[in-house]
């Protein structure tokens, strides 16, 4: 079976560097791909209350049989959670649908500025973490100003920083803030989401075809190199297997620049300050 590299966070603990992220999967089958990703060898799992499969992701892990201490399982904090004394709330539901005492990673979704809860909910984080209900606790879709703010407020630095990232969007703001604050980056939709022709650029195809590999495996490469977490979806038993066969090569530093250069500023999803 693939031995997957772990990461150390901030905190001392160890993340998979890559996992099996389950946004729009279906609820109804949820367990049944969760099932496949754990078969093919994935331990690291990735899901939000939002996504509303929570309890498919739990029934998986029960039906697996692998130790809880070999599962890294990540959930998030919704927007409409994030004052007052919800968050506390909040991971206790998510805890009851996935079957679990503790979640591995407890990250706050996104910054929703416009409801000014963040700092709240980072606070809630904290105690949710003291508490062991959440091994390590992180934001998702922060930009500096907001990582400014939370930890100005708690001197706790979030251990990573789940983003939208993939070649044509690397958010090096972001990305530089990180590295200075000692955060890990995990990159939300690593292969574009499937909205722009990624795997058509020259760079990706040729790397592609020099070392006998896909194009995403290609793209995910350029991602765990620069030692970025990251947790692509599939619900086809063969591009799940396919994402995780990616430790036996190496792009070159040409190759990887290359693939850097194609950065054009292409967010495919939404602004965090519009997601409220
Ligand atoms: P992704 O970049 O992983 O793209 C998924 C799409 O790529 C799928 O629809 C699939 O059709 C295609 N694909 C997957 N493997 C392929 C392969 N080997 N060959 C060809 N096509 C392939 O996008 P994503 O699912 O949005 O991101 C991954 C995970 O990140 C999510 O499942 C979720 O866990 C997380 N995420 C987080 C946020 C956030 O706000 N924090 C937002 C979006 C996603």
């Amino acid at each position: 079976m693939t031995t997957i590299p772990t990461l150390t966070l901030n905190d001392g603990h160890t993340i998979p560097q890559l996992g099996f992220g389950v946004f729009k999967v279906d609820p109804a089958e949820t367990e049944r791909i969760v099932s496949d990703a754990l078969e093919a060898g994935y331990r690291h799992i990735d899901t939000a209350a939002l996504y509303g499969n929570e309890e498919g992701v739990g029934r998986a892990l029960a039906a697996s049989g692998i130790p809880r201490d070999e599962l890294f399982i990540t959930t998030k904090l919704w927007n409409d959670r994030q004052a007052g004394e919800a968050p506390l709330a909040a991971i206790d539901e998510s805890l009851g649908k996935l079957g679990l005492d503790h979640v591995d990673l407890y990250l706050v979704h996104w910054p929703a500025p416009a409801n000014g809860n963040y700092v709240n909910a980072w606070e809630k984080m904290v105690q949710i973490r003291d508490a062991g209900k959440a091994t390590s606790i992180g934001v998702s879709n922060h930009l500096p100003a907001h990582l400014e703010e939370i930890i100005t407020a708690t001197g706790v630095t979030p251990a990573v920083d789940q983003i939208e990232l993939h070649p044509a969007y690397q958010q090096r703001d972001v990305t530089g803030f990180a590295a200075e604050h000692g955060i890990l980056i995990e990159a939300w939709g690593p292969l574009g989401q499937g909205k722009y022709p990624l795997f058509d650029e020259q760079p990706v195809a040729s790397a592609a075809a020099a070392h006998g590999k896909t194009p995403a495996q290609v793209v995910l490469r350029w991602h765990l190199q620069q030692g970025f977490i990251v947790f692509p979806k599939s619900t086809s038993a063969a591009r799940i297997r396919e994402n995780l066969d990616v430790f036996d090569f190496e792009l070159t530093a040409d190759e990887q620049a290359a693939i850097t250069a194609l950065e054009r500023g292409g967010r495919v999803s939404v602004h965090p300050d519009e997601v409220n």
